[in-house]
């Protein structure tokens, strides 16, 4: 006679609720562009080490000049609340950064924008 296990000996790991996945996935952002880094399946096991969406990313991290363009934003903001961001992709990654860190949020016409999808040239201030 079989009896069913009460132990499967496959088991697909899962979060627990979809909350936690939630709040999982709101303050994960790339740590070398700043962009939200969608949760994916293959990452159910180790989703709390990554830290890059991309290899793309992973590859290139956060260089030394990437801390510069950081620091640049930060120092020009010291002084006016709300500066315009250089439209170089470096540099609109270091804004990025800044968002997520805190502190700081992007701005198109007046508006907060999100940092992951925002087009064209914006502006970053104090909030
Ligand atoms: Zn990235």
């Amino acid at each position: 006679m079989r009896r069913r296990s009460t132990t499967p000996t496959t088991v697909t790991r899962r979060p627990h609720t979809e909350t936690t996945r939630a709040a999982d996935i709101s303050d994960k952002t790339c740590a070398s562009c700043g962009r939200r880094i969608e949760w994916r399946r293959k990452w159910a096991a180790n989703w709390d080490d990554v830290r890059y969406c991309s290899d793309a990313c992973r590859r290139r991290g956060v260089t030394a000049a990437d801390g510069q363009l950081e620091a640049d934003i930060l120092a020009r903001l010291a002084t006016t609340r709300s500066v315009t961001v250089d439209e170089t992709e470096d540099a609109r990654r270091a804004a990025r950064r800044l968002v997520a860190k805190g502190d700081v949020e992007l701005v198109q016409s007046g508006r907060v924008v999100d940092p992951s999808t925002a087009k064209g040239p914006f502006q970053i201030r104090r909030i």
